[in-house]
């Protein structure tokens, strides 16, 4: 059983572990992709007190190389549930369950998950990532956005045929690998080994390599939707003490409602998300 698990290590993740860690609480951190968070894919940070011409990935560098500092329990897996049990809070990876007597959510905003399928790994939200794998195979995007017609063009030029299911009024696309469909909704997907097979629409069923999501960012709490702790756009809402309705559950950073997202006040947000899950922790073990 761990004291805390943080969830997410951009830059409020990683402040309220360091925080954490400094006041020797038993941590374990998860993240998904890189620590660092959008610092990653900053040009310029702008605005940040004492970061003077530097780029995203170098002050995400720094802040990753500050709490490797302090030895910490890193897990690079993706949280896809995370439950209330008797005296303690169970979260699920796409690898594993651990548990803990609190928890801290720092998963910023990323993008929008297809609904009813968020945990499902074999989606891919980034078509110029992950195109090439689909060369000459037949593929289907999902999207309702400027952002995702272009992913359109894209993917055209390297798959064979590209059913694009798009959630908006028409669109003017005419290329002709591209069949653009209105009015659906995924009502299933078949899957054969982890692989994408079958699409199932609301009117028709699409036989596919490959399924594709552009439905634009948000915060990322699909994996928190069932516990009440989030406002009709995704958000969470917190205390002054970074606190949500659930006691042992904080939240900081971008996931947080607010008026300001910038790395200032999500690291900020993480020190006060750690002090006072620490002294949740603390109460707890009396
Ligand atoms: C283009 C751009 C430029 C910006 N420029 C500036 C700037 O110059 N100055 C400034 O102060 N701010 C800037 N910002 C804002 C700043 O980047 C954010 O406010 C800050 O990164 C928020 O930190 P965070 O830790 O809350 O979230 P994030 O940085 O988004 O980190 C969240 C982390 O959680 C991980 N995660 C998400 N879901 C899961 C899951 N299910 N399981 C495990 N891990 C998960 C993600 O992979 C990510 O690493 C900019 C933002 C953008 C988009």
């Amino acid at each position: 059983m761990y004291d805390l698990i943080i969830i997410g290590l951009g830059p409020a993740g990683i402040n309220a572990g360091i925080y954490a860690l400094r006041s020797k609480l038993n941590v374990l951190l998860i993240e998904k992709q890189t620590p660092g968070g959008k610092l990653n894919s900053i040009s310029k940070i702008d605005n940040y007190l004492g970061s003077i011409d530097l780029t995203g990935p170098e002050l995400a560098t720094n802040f990753y190389k500050q709490i490797r500092a302090l030895k910490p329990e890193i897990k690079l897996e993706e949280v896809i549930d995370v439950k209330i049990k008797d005296d303690f809070k169970e979260v699920t990876t796409n690898s594993g369950t651990y548990n803990s007597k609190a928890v801290i959510i720092a998963s910023g905003s990323g993008q929008k998950k297809l609904k009813g399928f968020e945990a499902m790994q074999s989606i891919s939200y980034c078509a110029l990532c992950d195109a090439n794998l689909y060369e000459g195979k037949d593929v289907i995007l999902i999207g309702n956005n400027f952002k995702a017609v272009e992913e359109a063009k894209y993917l055209s030029k390297i798959v064979n045929k590209l059913y694009f299911v798009y959630e908006g009024s028409a669109i003017d696309l005419k290329l002709d690998n591209v069949e653009i469909i209105y009015d659906e909704e995924v009502k299933d997907i078949k899957l054969e080994n982890n692989l994408i097979k079958e699409v199932i629409l609301k009117n028709r069923r699409l036989k596919s390599d490959g399924l594709f999501v552009s439905l634009g960012s948000g915060p990322a709490t699909y994996f928190v939707k069932n516990l009440g702790i989030t406002d009709e756009k995704g958000y969470i809402t917190v205390n002054e003490k970074q606190e949500t309705n659930i006691s042992g559950i904080y939240a900081c950073g971008d996931i947080v409602k607010k008026d300001v997202y910038q790395i200032i006040n999500a690291a900020s947000e993480g020190a006060i998300a750690a002090v006072n899950a620490g002294k949740y922790v603390r109460n707890q073990s009396r």
